[in-house]
């Protein structure tokens, strides 16, 4: 007699697609990932890194998900299984009122969460930062970057030993459907048929999305980096201004700066296949900024720069779960969190297809949360 086993196909070789195939290894499954580039070639590729652990309006349910996603990062850091480099993290603040706010998280995180402090501004100088338009910091020294492509390599490895059937330089072009279910993804490759269909496509999440009449609220924004080269001898840690410029350091001598941007665009209006380039303006702005507040950048080269799309949603929660087609889940708008939270919503979201238990924190990132 033989036993039918469950046909899963994800869509998306990112960080949160391959999780998602190596979390399904320990289900019954025939699992099928298809990526229509190399694997982590998309945001995930584009990303800094850095696994997140402080906000300046830290929400518990946010931080119960970190602390999930640590622990399985934590166990491979302490194997030496991948690496990771510990070099803390500020937020900065240029206002009384945002220090305010940072001292109300610091006492959210004394509860909960990681260890953290708060600095004066004469403080900041040790680590790299001018004080005069400061008024003081939240530091942790937990944060630290993580290497993403180690990561997707790793997991798909393992994923294809557990029987994972993944392919790279194959897109989906089509999903069929029959009375409201999912039977089926048309891919360049030929036809998978599919019990569940999982989009874990990033930006390009939307357009999967119209293949099956599933619309969810993805917007997206730039996010713009500038690698600048200096003399410096430090590493500086993950440094996010209250303006919403940011640097990190990698290494000794290099420094990624970026800004967290607030405006947001219809998922339609930016095309992620499109090759984008920084900018004049962010280029004037960044480099402005970034020289002012952190003297060790003030004559530095720029030496690389990208553009990557984040893929926000209206709570800043990822979307993850079922929709009203039967066997279609989403995966996605994972913000600039994707690589601090990819463990978790992967084993969430496998153990859910598998088992069909909705474990309990998912009912706080289901698409049907926006109906
Ligand atoms: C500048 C920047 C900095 C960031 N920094 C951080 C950070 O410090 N910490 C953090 O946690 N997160 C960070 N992020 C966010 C993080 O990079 C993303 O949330 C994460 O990479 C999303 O992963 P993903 O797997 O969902 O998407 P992606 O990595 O985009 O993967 C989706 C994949 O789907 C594939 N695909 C799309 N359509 C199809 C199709 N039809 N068929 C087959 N394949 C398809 C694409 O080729 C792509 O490889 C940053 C993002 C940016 C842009």
């Amino acid at each position: 007699m033989s036993i039918m086993v469950m046909s899963v196909v994800v869509i998306g070789g990112g960080i949160v697609g391959v999780r998602l195939a190596r979390a399904l290894r320990d289900h019954p499954a025939d699992v099928h990932l298809l990526e229509k580039d190399a694997l982590g070639a998309g945001t995930t590729a584009k990303s800094i890194a850095v696994f997140s652990w402080l906000e300046s309006d830290p929400s518990p349910f946010a931080q119960s998900l970190r602390e999930r996603a640590w622990r399985t990062y934590a166990d491979r850091i302490a194997e030496d299984a991948i690496s990771f480099e510990r070099i803390g993290a500020l937020l900065v603040a240029r206002t009384e009122s945002y220090r305010s706010q940072l001292e109300h998280a610091a006492e959210t995180y004394a509860e909960h969460g990681p260890d953290v402090e708060l600095l004066d501004p004469a403080d900041l100088e040790a680590f790299g930062i001018a004080p005069e338009e400061t008024a003081g910091a939240l530091y942790t020294p937990e944060e630290g970057y993580l290497d993403p492509g180690e990561l997707v390599s790793q997991w798909a490895a393992e994923a294809r030993e557990g029987g994972a059937d993944i392919r790279t330089g194959v897109e989906a072009t089509g999903i069929r459907t029959r009375n409201g279910a999912v039977t089926a993804v048309e891919t360049t490759d030929g036809e998978i048929a599919a019990d569940v269909v999982i989009n874990a496509a990033g930006p390009w999440a939307p357009r999967l999305n119209r293949m099956v009449g599933v619309s969810a609220p993805l917007r997206h924004t730039k996010g713009r980096i500038l690698v600048l080269e200096t003399d410096g001898d430090r590493t500086l840690p993950y440094t996010q201004f209250e303006s919403g410029q940011y640097v990190r350091g990698e290494g000794r001598s290099q420094v990624f700066a970026g800004r967290l941007e607030r405006e947001y665009a219809d998922a339609s209006e930016l095309d992620p296949d499109e090759p984008r380039s920084v900018g004049g303006e962010f280029y004037a702005d960044v480099a402005d900024t970034t020289a002012r507040l952190v003297p060790a950048v003030a004559d530095a080269d720029v030496a690389a720069e990208w553009v990557g799309l984040r893929t926000v949603t209206p709570d800043g929660l990822p979307i993850v779960g079922p929709t009203a087609v039967d066997g279609y889940h989403l995966a996605c708008g994972l913000s600039g969190l994707g690589i601090t939270y990819a463990p978790v919503v992967g084993d969430l979201l496998a153990e859910y297809v598998a088992t069909g238990d909705r474990p309990p924190a998912l009912d706080r990132l289901a698409p049907d949360r926006f109906a």
